[in-house]
């Protein structure tokens, strides 16, 4: 607790990391069963910031029983949906409200810096809220006139239902924690879903301060579950849950696996967010300014740990070094710092295994002769940092080419012929989350954003969010989408109704 006091925070944020933590199970504040707990770091200075209890498969029935009860019973099921409406709105309201406080927690407990956590994260949460409220009042069915071939003459009138699927299970990691949160449950929450959410042990933080909104909110008790611990007990427990009716889960492609597994005994409804490997393809009409300003943007932007980062740095011949040295240059001036310092431009990366992991990927890419013309290793001293890097001399068969890294790394390859050379290489890979195409000739960023296999392309620019555009991986970079309409069919399904008049 004296690593928080001597904290450069404010007032609120000070106040809420100094004050135990519980889990937040059927509108109350509890502890584990077990009455374990577990510690939270600040990757900036490796000392522990909080003791938050350490939810297990006893929790998880605890909280599942919770959310059954108010998905079945009680004002939840009662509430129109304008209400609702009405509902999610002021969430977001009271995110913005306590915006400021939101992005020190989140900053000092992922080690971003807080205006970018002020400016993306908490911002961004809000929106989702305030986009779904207005659907609520939008969800409806169709009717449907049949002709209804082995009964002729006879009259029907047919209609379908959107019906929420019922609990939902929800997993999330630790790269955007409130955002990830807001992602997953306004959109459940908008179709009437319940919810139990498992946050990421690495930052558990902002999402409990969330569950405080929901509660002043006005949301009815059980409606939302908030369980913190580990991903093998606590994860692995909600996804195997058989009073679950879906699960919705972000994170790695491997943990995917095991969700799915988990979810086939009783073949749950499963909706999977996962990694990338994207390709952001510069061509040789680019405005370079921009376009290596954005390439930048788009591998250190969070430090890389997005998974939509522009990892494979796709540059055609003619202007590879000027791209490259000048992605290097950028990559140098960037200033390490811890998160709450405001003159910080990029902080840690998470935790001391993404650091291990990340530098893991930093010699695996040496020893196969990429070499790096920014960064390449740790920043000594505490705190998990990696200087931001930029790897050439890649092969298409290198490891840091294929594997996502999920840091401040890059690898840039050059490229000669867009058809014959480019869109080959940028599709090949077992992931399509996300692309980037920097060009002036709209033709070829059409032609482009056509043929590359992902989720999103974005053209002359790099990880643009908005709660109205849906985003999700094509091949093995998940199942579903995340935001706009098309994230409502996660968490509805369809009745149709038949009746002979
Ligand atoms: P992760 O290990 O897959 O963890 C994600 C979540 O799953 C955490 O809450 C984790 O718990 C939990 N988990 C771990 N094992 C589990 C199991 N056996 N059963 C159920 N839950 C389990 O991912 P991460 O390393 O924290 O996050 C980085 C990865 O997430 C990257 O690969 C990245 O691409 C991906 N990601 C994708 C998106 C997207 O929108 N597509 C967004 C963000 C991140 P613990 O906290 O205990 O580990
Ligand atoms: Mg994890």
């Amino acid at each position: 607790m004296n690593a928080v006091a001597s904290l450069p925070l404010h007032d609120p944020a000070k106040a809420f990391l100094t004050k135990p933590k519980r889990l937040f199970i059927d509108g109350g504040w509890v502890e584990a069963i077990s009455g374990k707990t577990f510690a939270v770091t600040d990757p900036a200075t490796e000392q522990t910031i909080a003791h938050v209890p350490e939810g297990d498969a006893a929790d998880i029935d605890r909280a599942v029983a919770a959310a059954r009860r108010a998905f079945e019973s009680g004002d939840w099921p009662a509430m129109t949906p304008s209400d609702r409406g009405r509902l999610l709105w002021r969430i977001g309201d009271l995110i913005l409200k306590y915006a400021d406080e939101l992005a020190e927690i989140e900053s000092l407990d992922n080690g971003k810096p807080v205006a970018v956590a002020r400016a993306g994260d908490v911002a961004l949460s809000a929106d989702m809220f305030h986009y779904m409220a207005g659907w609520c009042t939008k969800l409806h069915g169709l009717q449907i006139p049949l002709s209804v071939i082995y009964d002729p003459g006879a009259q029907y009138h047919a209609y379908t239902r959107p019906e929420p699927v019922g609990v939902v299970g929800q997993i999330i990691p630790w790269n955007f924690p409130l955002l990830m949160a807001a992602w997953k449950l306004a959109p459940a929450l908008a179709t009437g879903c319940t919810v139990v959410l498992k946050v990421a042990e690495e930052t558990p933080l902002s999402a409990l301060r969330l569950g405080e909104i929901l509660e002043e909110a006005g949301l009815p008790k059980g409606v939302v579950n908030i369980v913190a611990g580990f991903g093998p007990t606590a994860g692995a427990a909600l996804a195997g849950h058989p009073g679950v009716d879906k699960v919705a889960f972000t994170g790695s492609t491997e943990v995917g696996r095991l969700i799915v597994k988990a979810a086939a005994s009783d073949l749950k409804k499963v909706s999977l967010e996962l990694g990338g490997k994207s390709p952001n393809i510069v061509l040789a009409d680019a405005d370079l300014d921009i376009a290596v300003a954005g390439a930048a943007n788009a591998i250190f932007y969070n430090h890389g740990q997005c998974c939509s980062a522009g990892s494979r740095l796709f540059v055609a011949q003619s202007i590879f070094d000027q791209v490259v040295e000048g992605v290097a240059e950028m990559a140098k001036s960037i200033k390490l710092g811890p998160g709450l310092d405001p003159s910080s431009d990029m902080g840690p990366v998470v935790s001391e295994i993404q650091l291990d992991r990340v530098c893991g990927y930093l010699d695996a890419g040496a020893r196969e002769g990429a070499r790096a013309l920014a960064g390449g290793k740790r920043r000594a001293g505490a705190g998990y940092f990696v200087e931001p890097t930029v790897l050439v001399d890649t092969r298409p068969d290198m490891t840091v080419v294929r594997e996502e890294i999920f840091g401040p790394v890059v690898a840039a390859i050059p490229f000669k012929d867009l058809d014959a050379d480019l869109i080959r290489q940028a599709n090949d890979s077992i992931y399509g989350l996300a692309a980037g195409v920097w060009t002036r000739d709209i033709s070829k960023a059409h032609r482009l954003a056509a043929r590359l296999k992902s989720g999103s392309v974005w053209v002359n620019c790099y990880n643009v969010f908005d709660s109205a555009l849906p985003f999700g991986g094509y091949k093995q970079s998940g199942w579903g989408r995340e935001m706009g309409e098309a994230v409502l069919h996660n968490y509805l399904q369809t009745k149709a109704v038949t009746i002979r008049l």
